[in-house]
């Protein structure tokens, strides 16, 4: 590998010239960008909804547990990187799939049935639901550390 000037993740100059990252935090954060990556392509890159949604921005997505084992399925791996995992296993579909923090939500709050399955569309009603909506989002990131990667 030839040594670059500058961080591949941040940025920062390299000195001397290292091989990619200033940091072994950078190489981790990238490994794991580029892990987060190819989950997305490998699981259709789009929302998965049943019901039908267009939410394509990788940043919207996030995996989802099929059978609601998320919390035990997080315990296992403990600190493990939840990606490595799934790629070692060949990204299996019976168990995960891609699904947008919307859906996400929606499915949470409906005992498993994304309001999508159910005609919703995702105009929003007023801007004081999308409000809720935000925060519903913020307190789903904290809940879910290793899925917010
Ligand atoms: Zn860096
Ligand atoms: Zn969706
Ligand atoms: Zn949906």
């Amino acid at each position: 590998m030839i040594p670059s000037t500058f961080c591949d993740n941040c940025g920062a100059r390299l000195s001397p010239p290292k091989k990619l990252f200033c940091s072994r935090r950078c190489q981790r954060k990238a490994e794991t960008a580029k892990l987060r990556a190819e989950f997305i392509e490998a699981y259709g890159g789009k929302c998965q909804c049943p019901g039908g949604c267009d939410v394509d921005e990788p940043d919207f997505l996030s995996l989802d547990h099929i059978f609601n084992d998320g919390a035990q399925h997080r315990k296992q791996i403990r600190r493990g990187n939840i990606y490595r995992e799934l790629k070692g296993l060949g990204w299996p579909k019976d168990r995960y799939r891609l699904l947008c923090y919307c859906c996400n939500q929606g499915r949470a709050r409906r005992g498993g049935r994304c309001p999508h399955e159910d005609g919703a569309t995702n105009r929003r009603e007023s801007e004081t639901e999308m409000d809720a909506d935000l925060a519903l989002v913020a307190d789903l990131q904290a809940a879910l550390p290793a899925a917010s990667l």
